[in-house]
């Protein structure tokens, strides 16, 4: 499994500005904000790409979802937010360990991109 960049920020090597960690996920400001909000959540049960979740999972992968909302509600004002999964090359990802972007903080757009 290739080291991320987010291999790196988990394990504190690289900086990042964290507003939320527990047991099972860290959460930090995305360096290229595209809103006012705008965070990224990764599971420390590292996963590649959404496409690599499996039933033997589940339990894991609940506890991840949780906690991206636990943290979207967190940093969000009740205004609504959207969470997004980029998935392989038509997904635009770039960093191959999976994370949930956060984006809020301004009214958004539909469809996007
Ligand atoms: P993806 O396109 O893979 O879904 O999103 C990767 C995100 O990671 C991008 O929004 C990008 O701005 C962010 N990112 C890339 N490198 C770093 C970094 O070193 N620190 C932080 N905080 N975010 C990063």
């Amino acid at each position: 499994m290739n080291e991320t960049i987010f291999d790196r920020i988990l394990r504190r090597e690289l900086p990042a500005e964290v507003v939320y960690e527990d047991d099972t996920i860290l959460a930090f400001k995305d360096i290229n904000a595209q809103a006012p909000v705008h965070i990224l959540v990764i599971p420390k049960n590292k996963w590649v790409s959404f496409n690599d979740l499996q039933e033997a999972d589940n339990h894991k992968v609940g506890e991840f979802i949780r906690g991206v909302s636990k943290v979207a509600k967190k940093v969000t004002d009740g205004d609504g937010y959207r969470i997004v999964f980029n998935v392989g090359e038509h997904g635009q990802q770039t960093v191959n360990y999976l994370h949930a972007h956060i984006i809020g903080g301004r009214q958004l757009n539909w469809p996007p991109g």
